[in-house]
């Protein structure tokens, strides 16, 4: 790997990186995951790029806001890391106009003495913010936390994990470790209803509507036969559970 010292660039690999990215590395799952950087200082953007690109993430660099937008709008990013001083607008504008279009997660890069700015970058959408100059251990750390936090709570998505659970939505199915095991069609309404909704109570009545809708005969016991049968499926232990949770008098709460 390069190693780049510059003066507003990001600093020399230590062994702490290494070890965080290493780390981190063994986690993730590589699906290509593609990454927009929007930056007008050529070396810090291919820097960044050959960086992202080393860790097998597809990279794409712009160098002004405007060629940020289109790139945007050609291929749709995982992620964008946007510099909040460009030579034809600045951070903020470009990240209010991707805001009006998307929910791509951006990383705001900001440089020293303009701390004061972040609340204005979070103002504008922003997700996270780095001061330059960063650790490249410190920057793939934040790029992986926005990636598995838009990952998760995206309702589109087939795949989601659940605790060591990984729900397959689309296929009916459930997988922890090497153990597969399938899902019924209601198992599977009333885990999406509960995902879409993630960490917040959703109440038995909620549940019989959107899941049974105009069914004739659910009552609040089917509700309660269905959780059990989830937990079952999702839970190391279905009677202590820590992610399909009973919310006493309201209803249920999944904590993934
Ligand atoms: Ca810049």
């Amino acid at each position: 790997m390069k190693e780049r010292n510059s003066q507003n660039g990001y600093v020399s690999i230590d062994a702490v990186d290494r070890h965080v990215i290493r780390r981190i590395s063994d986690f993730e799952s590589k699906e290509m995951q593609r990454i927009l950087i929007i930056e007008d200082e050529k070396e810090m953007a291919l820097g960044l790029k050959d960086l992202l690109e080393l860790e097998g993430y597809e990279a794409t660099t712009a160098e002004t806001g405007k060629e940020g937008l289109q790139a945007l709008s050609r291929k749709a990013p995982d992620c964008i890391i946007l510099d909040l001083m460009l030579p034809d607008m600045s951070g903020y504008q470009v990240c209010e106009q991707i805001r009006q279009k998307a929910d791509t997660p951006i990383l705001m890069l900001t440089a020293k003495g303009q701390d004061h700015d972040k609340i204005l970058g979070f103002k504008a959408g922003a997700d996270d913010y780095l001061t330059k100059p960063f650790s490249v251990g410190e920057l793939l750390a934040r790029v992986m936390a926005l990636l598995r936090r838009s990952s998760q709570f995206a309702p589109d998505k087939d795949l989601i994990r659940v605790g060591p659970n990984l729900v397959d939505v689309k296929h009916f199915t459930v997988r922890r470790g090497k153990k597969e095991r399938s899902m019924s069609y209601y198992e599977v309404e009333l885990f999406k209803l509960l995902y879409a909704r993630a960490n917040q109570p959703v109440t038995r009545d909620e549940i019989l509507d959107k899941v049974w809708g105009t069914e004739k005969y659910p009552t609040n016991r089917t509700v309660d036969n269905f959780i059990v049968k989830l937990r079952k499926k999702i839970e190391e232990d279905y009677r202590s559970p820590r992610h399909i949770l009973t919310i006493y008098g309201v209803g249920y709460k999944l904590s993934p």
